[in-house]
């Protein structure tokens, strides 16, 4: 049975893209793909992960929650303005020129609400960054200019990953709303 109360389920925060921000961004998959190959993102997956915890006892998802709503986040812009490429993972991804000190500041508050809330979290240094393909290679380090892509966010996710067949699906579990 899925999501048992106590079998432990994948989870992260993100931004989630309404469907305008999201088709703006699908937009520069065709060319990218077609210069450096590899698998498009699913648009229903197209997201900016925030914090990652990976595996959380399905128990604990309303502490999680209730930790996420200790949050007074504002709201901000992101823009997204360049296509950038990790070779050591073969990701191409769209890059913001700038992280908003909002978003800063969420992604900060987030991590200390769930450490102290004794959750464990992943702690690399964040780089906001949407993946547009995977499995990707590209010759040259030089991608080609893209159209600048603004998501208006006005609240941050609580996402579920659920393995499906080959792949995985996101599920939005929560939403939490930012301050205008
Ligand atoms: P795949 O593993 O096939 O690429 P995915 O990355 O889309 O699938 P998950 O592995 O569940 O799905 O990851 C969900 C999100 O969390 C993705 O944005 C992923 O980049 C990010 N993520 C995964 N593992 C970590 C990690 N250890 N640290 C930070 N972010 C991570
Ligand atoms: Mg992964």
């Amino acid at each position: 049975m899925e999501n048992s109360s106590n079998s432990p389920v994948r989870i992260f925060f993100a931004l989630w893209p309404n469907e305008t921000e999201r088709a703006a961004l699908t937009a520069w998959q065709p060319p990218l793909k077609k210069l450096c190959g590899g698998r498009a993102t699913p648009d229903d997956r197209l997201h900016n992960t925030l914090v990652f915890l990976g595996e959380v006892e399905a128990e604990r998802l309303e502490a999680l929650k209730l930790a996420a709503q200790e949050i007074s986040g504002a709201a901000f812009q992101l823009e997204f303005d360049t296509a950038k490429y990790w070779g050591h993972n073969h990701i191409l991804y769209a890059a913001p020129g700038s992280v908003p000190p909002k978003l800063a500041l969420l992604v900060n508050a987030l991590e200390q609400v769930l450490l102290r809330h004794h959750f464990k979290i992943d702690r690399r240094e964040y780089k906001p960054h949407v993946t547009l393909l995977r499995h990707a290679h590209c010759r040259n380090s030089t991608l080609p200019e893209m159209p600048p892509v603004v998501w208006n966010m006005h609240d941050f996710v609580l996402v579920k990953s659920v393995s499906a067949g080959q792949g995985v699906r996101y599920e939005v579990l929560e939403r939490f709303p930012l301050a205008e």
